[in-house]
């Protein structure tokens, strides 16, 4: 790593449809990990592709009678402004294959130049046996690579374990001219050559899902070593997948929920902080009640927010003179630090944004009780320790992109719902001890109808707000 820099890649959508929640997974982990590291300091250049032309393109374009080109800018367009209301940050580059077929055309030079690509009635095969290090990414003996590529038998490969670098074109399908002929490039190619070309021949940071480490890495690796003769990525970050039911989320499956329809319903904020709710190595489960859970937890979140920001100001200037600091509060200060350590150790261990949230939501939660037992009498110097508890908890949830600075009239309404939502409990356990189950019916049936819920137990009533 040059000092100070990362040079990071992930492999981005292949833009024949709109994107799931289960490929968000992947691009928001790769988005939280450039803005941890850019938070410790370093300056991270994050490219990532779309793949602008592939099969799934192909045949969608013809399945829908459209032009292969056209649907592929749709979806492009549909990812960037999907990926923006999730909070996702443009990478530095979204280079696509359609757009650097000359590069592509290089590399794929020098490795016919190098003996490891040969051409078959216009179609280019990467030759596997030149390349002896293939399959140390996946852990995979090279003489075992078969089980596991997906290649139907082709009778023009030398080997079938070789794998397709570019091809020769069909009718009717886009194409570009080349040394073989008109064709296309294929998947594997086309990262190796944009990645080199935006970010050198070494990178520090390679991203993408699991499901990509093999084949589509070894291959990357295979295509770019060889060209080089250097290492092609120093850390691969692969993101488990998200799954439902036992089964990972994906468009063959047919149990996606794609990103635009999660957020009509939940906030970008619970979106995201349901997926990075496992460190990214772990599978992630998606149930009926798990955006709903995250919802919860950013509203605590926000809700402490709020209260930390209005506690200040409007007890700015209640001039109580204080001496020293109670006990509570030099426990408050050292929770902010606590927190903060925690996260780092969270994130430091292999970016493990469970950890991190959770080092936040303790936090949140000597927040709440400090000011359940500071009430009446603020001082001066409470309103410091609040202050920085405020600007530690944004920052730091500011780098897991879970709170995002709403404007004061929607920060103010909030603390407001809050406040009448304690009235109305009050009221109605007024009606309870007098017996009124006729009133407190009435209350509890009236906020439903309002998307809200009221929850009874021995130890008082909770509420809970639903997305309508
Ligand atoms: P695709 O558009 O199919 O090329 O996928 C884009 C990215 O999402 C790739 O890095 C995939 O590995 C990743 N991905 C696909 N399905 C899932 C899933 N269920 N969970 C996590 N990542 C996924
Ligand atoms: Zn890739």
């Amino acid at each position: 790593m040059r000092a100070g820099k990362v040079q990071m890649y992930t492999c981005g959508p292949t833009v024949y449809d709109y994107f799931h929640i289960g490929n968000a997974r992947t691009f928001l982990v790769s988005d939280v990990v450039r803005r941890y590291l850019e938070f410790q300091g370093y300056q991270v250049k994050l490219v990532q592709n779309i793949t602008d032309i592939d099969d799934k393109i192909i045949n969608r374009a013809n399945e829908s009678g459209v032009d292969a080109k056209q649907l592929s800018q749709k979806y492009a367009a549909a990812y960037f402004e999907d990926s923006r209301h999730l909070g996702i940050r443009p990478a530095d580059v979204h280079p696509r294959a359609t757009e650097h077929v000359p590069e592509i055309i290089e590399l794929l030079q020098t490795l016919i130049d190098k003996g490891a690509a040969y051409e078959r009635g216009g179609d280019l095969y990467y030759r596997i046996n030149r390349f002896p290090n293939y399959g140390k990414l996946s852990n995979r003996d090279v003489k075992d690579v078969r089980a596991g590529a997906r290649v139907a038998v082709n009778e023009r490969k030398e080997d079938p374990r070789d794998f397709d670098l570019w091809k020769m074109a069909k009718p009717g399908e886009p194409s570009w001219e080349s040394p073989w002929g008109r064709g296309r490039p294929g998947w594997h190619i086309e990262c190796s050559a944009m990645a080199m070309k935006h970010l050198g021949e070494t990178l520090d940071i390679h991203a993408g899902g699991q499901d990509l480490q093999f084949p589509h890495h070894e291959n990357e690796i295979a295509q770019s070593e060889l060209a080089t003769g250097k290492q092609f990525a120093r850390y691969w970050l692969h993101v488990a997948f998200l799954r439902t039911g036992g089964k990972r989320m994906g468009k063959s499956e047919q149990n996606f929920i794609l990103v635009r329809d999660a957020l009509r319903d939940y906030a970008p904020e619970a979106i995201r902080h349901f997926l990075i709710s496992a460190q990214y190595r772990h599978p992630l489960d998606f149930n009926d009640t798990s955006l709903k859970e995250s919802s919860s937890a950013i509203r605590r979140l926000e809700n402490c927010l709020i209260e930390l920001r209005q506690y200040q100001e409007h007890h700015a200037n209640t001039p109580v003179a204080e001496a020293e600091r109670s006990e509570d509060e030099i426990a408050l200060i050292e929770s902010v630090d606590a927190m903060r350590r925690e996260f780092n150790a969270a994130m430091n261990d292999d970016f493990n944004t469970a950890g991190a949230i959770g080092a936040i939501f303790k936090f949140v939660g000597n927040v709440n009780s400090f000011l359940a037992e500071n009430h009446t009498h603020p001082s001066i110097l409470v309103k410091t320790v609040l202050g920085n508890a405020y600007r530690k908890l944004t920052e730091l949830c500011g780098v897991l992109g879970i709170y995002a600075q709403k404007s004061d009239a929607r920060s103010d309404n909030a603390l407001l719902i809050e406040h009448l939502m304690q009235l109305i409990l009050e009221v109605r356990q007024e009606a309870r001890n007098r017996k009124d189950w006729e009133i407190s019916d009435k209350i509890r049936d009236s906020l439903k109808q309002l998307n809200i819920e009221l929850k009874d137990s021995r130890s008082g009533t909770t509420w809970q707000q639903y997305d309508a």
